[in-house]
């Protein structure tokens, strides 16, 4: 028999490595899984799941447990391999109207949340400061003895930088040019990672490993509040462009003739499909939005003008814009998120009726329309899986680094 020559030690290094982030990622995103399950997915065999685990559960990251089966089974069952909750990170969703911050576990479980509104105190970036580092301490606290915080995120209603977190734009917070990622860092401390990406973006993310676009590698998330921000996968991968600025889709041009956008632009599709123009035709409302849509979408659907003409402009914006990207993209498919479902529920025909007009036949015959199945909380899991990221693409990295610090 020919001796086939061994793996050198650093190429087995490499490998290991690799095969421990494989693994912590496969049982991160089911939540938890048996060593047969993983042997499974992974196509590794059961000795190597074995001493995989093993690393990770002396890394403090897992354990496993023998799993409650009803009834007798033959043979000895499968070890569960369970993320360890006292291994997690902080996600943040800097939105139009306040800060929502959670601690979510490895295994991706909301342990818990807080939630501080931006009218307490308004949007300077000193408050909007105070307010995150607040709440991510308050929930940091909670963690307990022995905690161990991965890493914190946080999804922006803006235009980010991605090298740096700057946040070049945020018009409904009235920001330009804020370092938000830098002084989010000096507060976090040297050995806690600290990422910020637009708020779309990372509702594509989580949509995309969690959500109506599991399995789903081509999709853009489209997040439509005051603005409408996008996010893009194509082939599962982010299109982030050079500098993170990629998927801006609020600030395409469709309509030269329409009105100054907050970018200082004319037409943009923000100001076309704006809820805050939906909902003024019900002249001075309060600040619950989501109030204002759903009185404005009833009295649309009972004829009642000037809501029903309303409604039917923001259908017609929104097939414009949405068939740009359908041509654009060649998408499989399109969630919309943020404020846009409650409307799309209401005029999904007409939208559905108006794309054909709009879109590239052959890439809207591929395309599928669809709401987050994760809700308004996309964005905020989708930050969770970013700061989550670096302890996944090289847990034992991760942990040499922080206990060598
Ligand atoms: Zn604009």
């Amino acid at each position: 028999m020919a001796r086939t020559r061994g793996l050198t030690g650093a190429t087995q290094d490499v490998v290991r490595r690799h095969n421990l982030a494989a693994v912590l990622s496969g049982v991160h995103l089911r939540g938890q899984a048996s060593r047969a399950e993983l042997t499974a997915a992974l196509g590794l065999n059961r000795s190597t799941i074995g001493a995989l685990t093993g690393d990770l559960v002396a890394a403090g990251l897992v354990v496993e447990a023998v799993p409650e089966l009803p009834g007798r089974s033959a043979g000895r069952p499968s070890l569960l391999v369970v993320p360890r909750d006292d291994v997690y990170v902080l996600a943040v969703h800097l939105g139009v109207e306040g800060v929502v911050a959670a601690r979510v576990a490895l295994g991706g479980r909301v342990l818990d949340r807080v939630l501080a509104r931006h009218e307490d105190g308004g949007t300077s970036p000193d408050a909007v400061v105070a307010r995150i580092a607040d709440a991510v301490l308050a929930l940091d606290r909670r963690g307990g003895p022995g905690r161990r915080c991965a890493g914190i995120a946080v999804a922006v209603c803006g235009i980010v930088r991605q090298s740096d977190g700057m946040v070049r734009m945020a018009p409904n917070l009235g920001w330009t040019d804020v370092p938000l990622g830098r002084r989010l860092a000096e507060i976090a401390g040297p050995d806690v990672p600290v990422a910020l990406r637009n708020e779309a973006d990372l509702g594509a993310l989580a949509e995309h490993l969690r959500g109506a676009a599991v399995g789903v590698d081509d999709v853009i998330f489209v997040f439509g509040e005051v603005g409408i921000g996008g996010g893009v996968l194509a082939g599962g991968r982010p299109v982030s462009g050079r500098g993170g600025y990629a998927g801006e889709v609020g600030h395409l041009m469709v309509n030269p003739a329409g009105r100054t956008c907050r970018c200082g632009k004319v037409g943009c599709w923000e100001t076309e499909v704006s809820i805050d123009a939906l909902v003024s035709v019900l002249g001075p409302t309060g600040a619950d939005r989501t109030e204002s849509v759903r009185r404005v979408l009833a009295a649309a659907a009972d004829g009642v003008e000037p809501a029903r003409a309303a409604v039917e402009e923001f259908a017609h914006w929104l097939a414009v814009g949405v068939g740009q990207l359908v041509t654009v993209f060649n998408p499989e498919m399109i969630i919309l998120g943020g404020m846009l479902p409650a409307v799309f529920a209401q005029v999904r025909d007409d939208v559905g009726r108006k794309l054909r007009a709009v879109a590239l036949p052959a890439a809207l015959e591929q395309v599928r329309l669809a709401v987050p199945a994760l809700g308004g909380d996309a964005p905020l899991l989708g930050a969770a899986e970013l700061a989550f990221a670096p302890l996944l693409a090289d847990p034992l990295g991760v942990i040499d680094a922080a206990t060598a610090t």
